[in-house]
């Protein structure tokens, strides 16, 4: 059994200790993975109530997880160290600081979450990215924000985070959650006023050192619901980035950051108005199109950059009743080819799209008086080649 200095201290970065064991890993496959390092003592914290296994360094050699099996903690690395090796172990502070906050604050809040609503922590994934808590139950908007002001008040009294090892007599008077049945001794983590979990996980001393504990977003989750949080650094980080982002927008809408909701609802509400105006344009530019076709036309055929879908069907709709042949109408450009809508009211227009897709690598289809599609190819030639087959 390995020797848990972070149970003793969950500060300890650096430490002494001898090599007891070095296996070489194979992976499922049969490939060599690396080395798993046992050592008498060690702060390195292995994988464990949804915190990741501990990295860092063995006598400068890297460790890039921690893990534990049958109370022996295997520190797995690229290189191997001899046993009786007396080594000097460092854990990378910085990540496992940052879980501690990510964790302390899952505990608060989880624990707030119980208190109020009586809903579980049916989840916890602390990830390098996000850090997600899922409940058995729903929350609203304002009720989130109630548990994010709660929380915060809990970092800002500083509590101190209580660890004990009760004994089973002990444990059936406690309220606490995560009461899953677990052999041995159970460790309990208690932050006064706010919550007590069974966690095997190091924590951090007081809750001051959480620092901000920002909600950033909750959403329904398999009948209950998905809270992702970022403390500390991260939240630090996630400010930031949401800054620079409203500061961006608000010099391109040239709106003061707090009224860039207004600014883009003015700018919603323009492009609304815009949009009307250039269809009101459109269907009489058509209308007119409309009106140059002659009473006996054989066939109408008009190209056009850029038209709305339906501006374009009334067209063919309104050419059909003049047209005593095919009506289309061909909306791209060379470059990036055309839609199509092709439309009879006296012949089939099935049998010349398909001569037709065949001849612009085109694809469409539809009814015998009305067919769409997209396709491929000069103007000149579709025009040319519609006037010879159409
Ligand atoms: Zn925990």
């Amino acid at each position: 059994m390995t020797e848990k200095l972070f149970y003793k201290d969950s500060y300890i970065e650096e430490f002494e200790a001898v090599v007891l064991g070095c296996e070489a890993r194979i992976s499922k496959k049969g490939e060599k993975e690396g080395y798993e390092i046992a050592l008498d003592r060690t702060a390195f914290f292995p994988e464990g109530g949804g915190q990741s296994g501990d990295v860092g360094w063995i006598q400068g050699v890297e460790v890039i997880d921690t893990k534990e099996r049958g109370g022996v903690v295997y520190h797995r690395t690229k290189e191997a160290l001899p046993c009786g090796t007396h080594i000097c172990g460092k854990v990378n502070f910085e990540v496992r600081f940052d879980r501690m906050q990510q964790h302390s604050g899952e505990h608060i809040l989880s624990g707030l979450v119980h208190k109020k609503y009586g809903y579980a922590n049916v989840g916890f994934h602390l990830g390098e990215d996000a850090t997600t808590l899922d409940f058995n139950g729903e929350l609203s908007k304002e009720q989130v924000e109630e548990l994010e002001k709660l929380a915060n008040r809990a970092v800002f009294e500083n509590v101190s985070v209580e660890v004990c090892y009760p004994s089973k007599k002990e444990l059936l008077g406690m309220e606490y959650r995560s009461k899953i049945e677990i052999e041995g001794q159970i460790r309990i983590v208690s932050i006064p006023g706010y919550d007590v979990c069974a966690c095997c996980a190091p924590h951090v001393k007081r809750t001051g050192e959480i620092g901000l504990i920002k909600v950033l977003g909750c959403e329904r989750h398999r009948g209950g619901c998905r809270m992702t949080i970022a403390c500390g650094m991260r939240a630090l980080m996630d400010y930031r980035q949401k800054q620079r982002s409203v500061s961006e927008v608000s010099v391109l809408l040239s709106a003061k950051p707090e009224r860039i909701e207004e600014a883009v609802l003015r700018l919603k509400e323009q492009q609304g108005k815009i949009r009307e105006h250039l269809n009101r344009m459109q269907a009489a530019y058509l209308e007119q199109k409309l009106m140059e076709i002659g009473e006996d036309a054989e066939q109408v055929c008009i190209f056009e950059e850029d038209l709305d879908g339906v501006a374009v069907r009334n067209f063919v709709n309104g050419a059909m009743e003049r047209c005593k042949g095919i009506c289309g109408a061909f909306v791209g450009n060379d470059e990036n080819g055309y839609h199509y809508i092709l439309g009879s009211k006296h012949m089939d227009v099935r049998g010349i799209t398909k001569e037709m897709n065949q001849r612009f690598q085109g694809k469409g289809g539809g009814k015998a008086e009305m067919v769409q599609g997209a396709l491929s190819g000069r103007k000149e030639e579709i025009q040319a080649w519609l006037l010879e087959n159409g």
